[in-house]
């Protein structure tokens, strides 16, 4: 049996609407690859480097542990950036997106430094944008999630998709996420990838590749998981 493993970045703090589905949905899928995910919980973070790590996992959290979380992050940021730049295949949800850019202005107007990664920035508001969500992807075709978030991020790097319901990165472009070389940023709950196969696959694909680890085979059954995200499709379009 080959072997993976993730990194999940303040698994104590950022953990909103079962972001922990998503590593499930990563060790499931791969498990059918018979690949073992080695899951491994970081939440100090100091002198962590990113040699034993193929993918990063990091959830979403309120205002307050995303600040508490930054800080943490902040003394890796460079090793982090670093792997991203190299590839790392990497999830990070809501205010684990938020946090990859250079700041995040809170209602009240307070500036909380981000990691500085990529560089744009997410301005909140006391408005909530909540609700179900269905996003057109070119690479990853449809998209379901929820979403509950004051943050509006907006940037000229590629987004995982166009919003069809919802609300997205803002109240205006229609744009959901982030895709940056193997990276995916996105408002998306749910959790996002037990719904959405295809881009569990896709993290875990980009992990074999990069080790060298055959990824077979590529295609699975699906029917559980196109049956739960058609309930969502469904869902949108009758409150739409
Ligand atoms: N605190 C952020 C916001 O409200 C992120 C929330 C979340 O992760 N759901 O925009």
């Amino acid at each position: 049996m080959h072997e993976l493993t993730i990194y999940h970045f303040m698994s104590d703090k950022l953990n909103l609407y079962s972001d922990i589905g998503n590593i499930i949905a990563l060790k499931q899928r791969a498990k059918k690859r018979n690949i073992k995910l080695n899951v491994v919980e970081i939440n100090e973070t100091e002198g962590v480097t990113l040699e034993e790590c193929d993918i990063f996992f990091i959830g979403g959290g309120s205002d307050r542990e995303q600040s508490i979380a930054t800080k943490e992050l902040s003394k890796i940021k460079t090793v982090l950036k670093d792997a991203i730049e190299d590839g790392m295949p990497g999830l990070t949800i809501c205010g684990g997106y938020q946090f990859l850019g250079t700041k995040y202005i809170t209602p009240d107007g307070t500036e909380l430094e981000g990691l500085g990664i990529l560089d744009f920035y997410t301005e909140s508001r006391t408005d909530r944008l909540t609700g179900d969500i269905v996003i057109e992807s070119d690479t990853f075709g449809t998209i379901v999630g929820f979403e509950n978030h004051g943050g509006r991020t907006h940037h000229n790097f590629g987004t995982l998709g166009h919003v069809t319901v919802g609300y997205g990165n803002n109240d205006d472009d229609k744009q959901e996420g982030i895709h940056y070389k193997n990276l995916l940023g996105t408002y998306l709950h749910g959790p996002i990838l037990p719904k959405n196969h295809e881009l569990t696959d896709y993290l875990l694909e980009k992990a074999c590749e990069r080790k060298g680890l055959p990824f077979e085979p590529k295609q699975l059954d699906n029917t559980e998981e196109e049956a739960a995200k058609q309930v969502i499709i469904d869902r949108s379009v009758k409150n739409k």
